[in-house]
């Protein structure tokens, strides 16, 4: 059975680059019939937090990443840790080690002046010590002095590190804690992890895992360490390329399907294929389709593919987001406004569903100004004719539907001799409080004829004080 986890570390929300693995890990236990467990890495007790332990449920939750075990949580599984790192010193591949700090620090000192990789010297190795009370020991894992340890990585190729490079390193601290490298070793075995998919920043932890792993007998999982994600500008992504924490995207009105698939092209790729059905990406993905280069995050492309999105899904799950958030604003929908139809005008021309919102919000409340641009160029005395043949116009009009209006709209430009846009411009300034909105016999059908007349003589008012003859 194909095994694959999620471990991330809840020291701060999930971020773009831990999404990315979490669902690379989904994705290939999807592909193959196996299982994705979620295992949360809480062993620095200073640094993790139960906030971010629910920031990232809520964000795996959000992206429908759900998996088959877990949550596991390091720090219930303490005794565990223990008892290996007991059998390790039991059968000699570990020892206590009571090297102070100033002795490691002036070593380190000496090695560093005479241009060595710095590393622990193995003094204590032979020793054969043990536990004194009140004397701190950490212990060290008795890395292999000879040989190599290799792996073939899915992403990275053959990698091979001499065992002369491995110091002997620290499995459990003076505190009596295990390390990361030792709790990892022993949660991938005993939950019989077969693939570790993981960020780049993990690679030269892979040997002295493995070395660790040979020690305890186990089997040895498969590697894909994927590069990071970095910001246009060629640096690692950080807050100065806007939002890194996935549930900003859902705050600012991101779909979950259209943050993974652009997610699984950060990082992966299928020829040239941009937009892919979450039963496509589970069709095709592969381990060695993964990119060998870091990608780099691109606002445009996201907000390209959430608008795809937007206008593809079926519409009452869009609008089922747009009034989840009209519900949090003082705004009274539940009138006589054709509500679907509202969202289906406007959700063909925008990315995000705020933008959605605030797009629509004007047909629901009264906007308070009029967009400076638009009322400075369009709301003078030449829109006063047009504006009063059309409250004129439409106010006579019994049936209210857009072609009705339109043949409104087109008998004025007739009678003053004027373009289309000496009309519909002022309309719609009038009734949006703008200058864009969907074609206007329509926008103006949608807003009803009570709403639409009063904002033209609301218009025509605004000239009169405002652009005196
Ligand atoms: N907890 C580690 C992290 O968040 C990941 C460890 C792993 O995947 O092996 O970086």
């Amino acid at each position: 059975m194909i095994k694959t986890r999620f471990a991330p570390s809840p020291t701060g929300v999930l971020h773009l680059g831990g999404a990315r693995t979490a669902l690379f890990c989904w994705l290939y236990s999807k592909k193959v019939g196996g299982k994705f467990v979620l295992r949360i890495e809480d062993t620095d007790l200073e640094r993790s937090t139960p906030e971010s332990v629910q920031a990232i449920l809520d964000a795996m939750d959000w992206l429908g990443l759900n998996y088959d075990e877990g949550p596991y949580y390091q720090t219930q599984r303490f005794e565990r840790y223990l008892e290996i790192i007991k059998q390790l010193i039991e059968q000699g591949d570990a020892y206590y080690c009571e090297c102070s700090r100033d002795r490691l620090e002036s070593l380190r000192e000496q090695q560093m002046a005479s241009k060595q990789k710095p590393r622990y010297d193995g003094c204590c190795r032979d020793l054969e010590l043990q536990p004194e009370d009140g004397k701190p020991m950490v212990v060290r894992f008795k890395n292999p002095q000879q040989g190599a340890v290799s792996f073939r990585d899915h992403v990275k190729g053959e990698v091979k590190v001499s065992n002369a490079e491995l110091d002997d390193l620290i499995i459990k601290r003076s505190d009596g804690s295990p390390t990361y490298n030792l709790s990892v070793v022993v949660d991938d075995m005993d939950m019989s992890i077969t693939h570790v998919l993981r960020g780049d920043d993990h690679v030269n932890n892979t040997p002295r895992q493995i070395n660790i792993l040979y020690a305890l007998d186990a089997q040895v999982p498969e590697y894909a360490h994927v590069p990071m994600i970095l910001g246009d500008d060629g640096k690692r992504l950080s807050k100065r390329h806007g939002a890194v924490g996935v549930m900003e995207y859902c705050e600012a009105g991101y779909l979950p399907e259209a943050m993974l698939n652009y997610l699984v092209r950060l990082g992966w790729s299928h020829g040239d294929q941009e937009v892919f059905t979450q039963s496509e990406m589970i069709e095709l993905f592969s381990l060695d389709g993964l990119n060998r280069s870091a990608s780099s995050f691109n606002t445009e492309k996201l907000n390209w593919l959430n608008q795809q999105y937007i206008m593809n899904s079926p519409l009452p799950d869009i609008v089922v987001l747009v009034k989840q958030r009209l519900d949090r604003l003082p705004v009274e929908y539940d009138d006589n406004l054709d509500f679907s139809a509202v969202v289906d005008l406007y959700r063909q021309r925008v990315s995000t569903i705020n933008e959605l919102v605030d797009s629509i919000l004007y047909c629901f409340q009264d906007f308070d100004d009029y967009d400076v641009k638009a009322a400075s160029k369009v709301l003078k005395q030449p829109a006063l004719e047009p504006l009063r043949c059309l409250h004129d116009g439409l106010s006579k009009l019994e049936n209210w539907d857009r072609a009705s209006i339109h043949g409104v709209i087109e008998s004025i430009t007739e009678a003053l001799q004027v373009g289309m846009g000496k009309v519909g411009q002022p309309l719609r300034v009038a009734v949006t409080g703008g200058s864009f909105s969907p074609p206007i016999d329509q926008t103006v059908e949608l807003l009803g004829k009570t709403t639409s007349l009063a904002r033209i003589r609301r218009a025509i008012d605004y000239i009169a004080i405002n652009n005196p003859s």
